[in-house]
């Protein structure tokens, strides 16, 4: 017996069933106080079809691939609702670019339920791009091709770097257009429609808890508190004001986690405002992110956000922690002490600065030994990348297949590093390096005292130095193929994704720097909130 399509499992639907909803079906915007979510139905599109399919969730949620017309696809756009499927569409708040914004909820997502997956958790399957809920505001509810896409291959992408973040079963075109003005030059243009089925445990936010603190809704913030703790922090057990104080300090510690992981890959959310931060602390609505290329703690790839730099990759580890404050501030009327929360937010700072030194020492090929003198030499890398132009994820791939040499030879040092800055830099400037070349000395230094050396150490930093990463080019020419009907380079693209950290000999192209005429580049470069 094969695996069931989608349309053939039974959804469950604890967060409609457990929580305070509003039925009316309505559509249209308005506000929704007193209610954690909107029972809603997805807008039917005219020709869904799908583009591409995650095999392996797929196979983790014991579904079928869909043909690539049918039943299965019609529910993977909300075409088609099965009876055990109970579509919502949750309220939630939050603060955009610090400012509170008041409600916004899920505009444009619509979740279907969730399924048991093989290893009998529980998932819940969201079409993004579905159509409009009582939260669209004034837009349209709909999503295009082009961040559609970036948001499947990303996801992906993501899980298989070992970051965490939610996932992509489904790419599926809709076969209706949907009017963009893509650089807010007053140019809209229709682009062909799409909806990706996202998959996570929850995929509550922030925002949530924000609006019921922010409009006094204190039964419905303790209702949703003691759902995510009963569902999804089990282990805390029954909820009560010292099990809040300890669930925030674990939603500190997994946020800290996942920022120190951004910065190990050079990942740029773009828009990390309060209500794009999940309670799970995975990454979540993939909007203008981007990777660094050259190494620049000041780059941000949103265009929104160009002149404060509010949200660039150095500043995501502030910015994380001024969300956990707002997150802890809608906590605030569940507790007795409203300075519980306090501690939380030293747990963020403290496994946040672990992490980043743990995931760092990996990608070096360090050890512990020398814990003081490591912990100055992770912190000194930043400086000393950000001043030459230097690809990060190159640099550190071809830093892994030297690091034998640098132990074996020590007196041909300068050689290698030579090597190593023309294979990384976009352009040096002579002189502008020095910093590097000395971190890069002490380095090998410290190198030598390890007890790994040759294919061992070459093999250890291989596994912690992915060659291939969703580099913003990529995704780009990934999208212009897609809208003229090739799809072979998205599914190289995903291919290549699943396994990272491999060679792909084949696929060198994919592992490039950026090429020049992708510099300053549209979709490239720079990417608005458009989508
Ligand atoms: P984002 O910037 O994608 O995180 O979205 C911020 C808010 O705008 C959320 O409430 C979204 O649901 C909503 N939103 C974004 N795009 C659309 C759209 N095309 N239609 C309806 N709501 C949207
Ligand atoms: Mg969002």
């Amino acid at each position: 017996m094969g695996a069931p399509q989608i349309t053939q499992v039974s959804f469950e639907n604890p967060f409609v069933d457990e929580l305070r909803g509003e039925a009316s079906g309505l559509l249209g915007p308005r506000q929704v106080p007193g209610y954690c979510y909107s029972r809603v139905v997805p807008t039917p599109v005219r020709d869904p079809h799908l583009l591409a399919w995650s095999a392996e969730l797929g196979a983790y949620l014991g579904l079928a691939k869909p043909a690539e017309r049918g039943p299965a696809v019609d529910a993977l756009a909300g075409n088609l609702v099965t009876g055990s499927m109970k579509p919502f569409a949750a309220r939630y708040g939050g603060h955009q670019f610090g400012n509170w914004a008041g409600q916004l909820g899920d505009g444009r997502a619509i979740s279907l339920g969730q399924v048991a997956a093989t290893d009998g958790s529980r998932q819940e399957i969201q079409l993004k791009g579905a159509g409009p809920t009582p939260y669209s505001r004034r837009a349209d509810g709909r999503a295009v091709l082009r961040s559609s896409l970036r948001e499947f291959l990303c996801s992906e992408a993501m899980h298989y770097l070992g970051v965490p973040t939610t996932r992509a079963l489904s790419l599926v075109a809709t076969g209706d257009s949907v009017v963009r003005d893509m650089f807010y030059n007053g140019n809209a243009a229709p682009e062909p429609g799409a909806i990706v089925a996202r998959v996570a445990p929850t995929f509550i936010r922030f925002g949530n808890f924000q609006i019921m603190a922010a409009h006094s809704e204190t039964n419905n913030l303790r209702a949703l508190a003691d759902y995510t703790i009963h569902h999804h922090y089990p282990e805390l057990g029954p909820p009560s004001p010292a099990v809040y104080v300890r669930w925030f300090e674990e939603i500190a510690q997994r946020t800290a986690v996942l920022v120190a992981h951004w910065m190990s890959v050079g990942f740029v959310h773009g828009v990390l405002n309060t209500d794009n931060m999940s309670i799970l602390g995975l990454t979540i609505d993939y909007g203008p992110y981007g990777w660094l290329e050259p190494y620049d703690p000041d780059w941000t790839p949103n265009t929104t956000d160009f002149g404060s730099r509010r949200y660039a990759f150095g500043q995501q580890p502030r910015v994380a922690l001024w969300n956990l404050m707002a997150l802890a501030q809608a906590l605030t009327p569940l507790l007795d002490d409203a300075q519980a929360l306090r501690p939380g937010l030293d747990v963020y700072a403290d496994t946040l600065a672990a992490t980043r030194h743990a995931l760092m020492l990996r990608k070096l090929g360090l050890t512990p030994l020398a814990p003081e003198a490591d912990l100055a030499l992770t912190q000194d890398l930043p400086e000393a990348l950000a001043g030459p132009e230097i690809d990060m994820t190159v640099f550190f791939r071809h830093l892994s297949h030297l690091a034998p040499a640098l132990v074996a030879e020590p007196g041909r040092e300068t050689e290698r590093f030579d090597e190593l800055l023309a294979v990384a830099a976009y352009a040096v400037v002579p002189g502008e390096d020095q910093l590097l070349r000395q971190w890069l000395r002490r380095y090998a230094l410290r190198l030598r005292q390890e007890p790994a050396s040759g294919e061992t150490l070459r093999a250890n930093m291989l596994r912690a130095n992915p060659k291939f990463v969703l580099r913003n080019y990529l995704a780009q020419g990934a999208i212009e193929a897609a809208e003229a009907g090739d799809l072979s380079r998205l599914e190289t693209l995903f291919e290549v994704l699943k396994t990272p950290f491999a060679e792909h000999p084949a696929h060198d192209e994919l592992a490039a720097k950026r090429p020049d005429w992708a510099r300053d580049k549209p979709g490239s470069a720079t990417l608005s909130c458009s989508s």
